[in-house]
């Protein structure tokens, strides 16, 4: 017998929503456990890679962020070609950056179809006086776009790295 070789899948992962939700505080708490000096996408820098061994599979996740282009919705389009992943952040503090998901779910649709796994994520519930959505609001929006859902704090780490397991879990095995 041979050594058991272990098929190795790579999915492109973008992330989108509204500034400041939280985008970029996610990606530095699963890649570097971490919070509040995140590192900041240049120009130059595509995206990060991070490898997650699933029970059945690994999944090199190359992780996409933007550096602010989510003001530019004409960069959407090329940002989004490829990905089979892609994670659709809100503020649970925020209530229009809840409401502007579903134009961000329209855009991934749009370029991607169905080929993509879209995960509805709402961020910074460590701010829990705080909030303008509650977790039965996210649920029914994620049921109603058809999309998977989860809450998340970047700063507590709540969730992300199940978050992250999750998404990589619903990709096609043949993916
Ligand atoms: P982006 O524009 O979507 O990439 O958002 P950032 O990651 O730059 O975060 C915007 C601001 O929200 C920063 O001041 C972060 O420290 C803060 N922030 C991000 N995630 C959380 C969270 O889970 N809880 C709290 N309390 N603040 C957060
Ligand atoms: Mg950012």
């Amino acid at each position: 017998e041979g050594p058991e070789y272990q098929s190795l899948c790579k999915a492109k992962l973008v992330f989108l929503g509204e500034p400041s939700v939280g985008k970029t505080s996610i990606i530095t708490r699963f890649m570097y456990d971490s919070f509040g000096c995140t590192f900041q996408a240049t120009v130059g820098i595509d995206f990060l890679s991070k490898t997650m061994c699933l029970e059945d599979r690994m999944v090199q996740l190359q992780l996409w962020d933007t550096a602010g282009q989510e003001r530019f919705h004409s960069l959407i389009p090329s940002y989004v070609r490829g990905s089979t992943i892609a994670v659709v952040v809100y503020d649970v503090t925020n209530i229009t950056s809840f409401k502007e998901t579903d134009k961000w779910v329209e855009h991934v649709r749009a370029e991607r179809g169905d080929d993509v796994v879209i995960m509805l994520v709402g961020n910074k519930i460590d701010l829990n006086s705080k909030r303008q959505v509650t977790a039965e609001e996210g649920e029914e929006k994620s049921r109603n776009l058809n999309v998977m859902f989860i809450e998340t704090s970047a700063k507590t780490s709540y969730n992300v790295d199940k978050l992250f397991r999750r998404v990589a879990s619903a990709l096609p095995s043949t993916s």
